[in-house]
């Protein structure tokens, strides 16, 4: 039966885990589906900013729990799970990550791990939660790479950029296995308006670090739509996919570039 297209975008009745939901691209990402329907589980380490983004969803009169987690330690990922047993979210969005700038032959082994743990290796403790309790049920799987990872433009992002292309290679090895009940996309931003990107932005003048600057620079010349995305641009996109709307389409990597990747 042809099914209509408010049907095909609605979350009503779905529950679906948010990571880094306390700013930028996870905040629109909650309120979105929040709109869609969804009761939420909103997961970040910034306490404050995931109550910020609870009261804003539920103005859309849905259920929206909050947890403070620190994504960088598996006890605590393996903790939430355990909180969440009998109620899973039958929707994951990992989005937290950190975009830390180093120069590569600077990188120590703490901050090499640090960045790791919390771009990849979290993304893979929770898609292994996510899968042992979804796979027979079936369940949407959305993980948040970057531009970085195909095409490395910032300087100082060698350890992020190895993360990144991480996140692809393990969900679309989930896509393969899993496909049959789980499907699994990657969105992949760039240039995107967050909180995040704003504070490099503001560091980078006020340090008047002009390889930042300049890089900043070639970056916005390069972009073909010419000008930032918002994160609500990226939200629209992880919604798509996440709803039935996207229910033929597994395995693949979506731009929210402003077209930058086909420069
Ligand atoms: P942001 O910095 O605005 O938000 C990231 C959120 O992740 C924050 O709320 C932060 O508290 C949370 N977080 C960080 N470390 C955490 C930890 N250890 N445990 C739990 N939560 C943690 O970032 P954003 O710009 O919205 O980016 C979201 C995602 O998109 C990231 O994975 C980022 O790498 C990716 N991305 C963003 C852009 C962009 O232009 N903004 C470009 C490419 C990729």
């Amino acid at each position: 039966m042809r099914r209509l297209l408010n049907e095909l975008i609605s979350l009503k009745g779905r529950k679906a885990l948010i990571t880094g939901a306390a700013s930028g691209i996870g905040r629109a990402t909650a309120l979105r589906f929040a709109e869609a329907g969804a009761d939420l589980e909103l997961v970040d380490i910034d306490e404050f900013g995931l109550r910020e983004t609870k009261g804003e969803a539920e103005e859309f009169e849905v259920e929206v729990n909050v947890h403070r987690i620190d994504l960088s330690r598996k006890i605590e990922i393996d903790a939430l799970w355990e909180n969440l047993k009998g109620e899973e979210p039958d929707i994951l969005i990992n989005n937290a990550g950190i975009y830390w700038f180093r120069d590569f032959t600077e990188v120590d082994e703490s901050f090499y791990k640090k960045v790791m743990a919390v771009n990849l290796h979290s993304i893979f403790w929770m898609c292994q939660n996510f899968v042992r309790a979804r796979k027979d049920k079936g369940g949407v799987l959305i993980n948040v790479s970057s531009i970085e990872a195909f095409l490395p433009f910032a300087k100082g992002l060698v350890h992020y950029d190895a993360a990144k292309l991480g996140v692809v290679a393990l969900t679309r090895a989930i896509a393969r296995e899993y496909g049959k009940k789980i499907r699994a996309n990657i969105v992949v931003p760039g240039g995107i308006e967050t909180e995040g990107v704003k504070k490099l932005k503001k560091e980078a003048v006020m340090k008047f670090d002009m390889e930042k600057i300049s890089i900043s620079f070639n970056f916005n010349a390069r972009l073909p739509m010419g000008r930032f995305g918002m994160p609500d641009e990226v939200a629209r996109v992880i919604l798509f996919l996440a709803s039935d709307l996207a229910s033929y389409v597994n395995g693949a990597v979506i731009p929210a570039d402003g077209g930058f990747l086909s420069t």
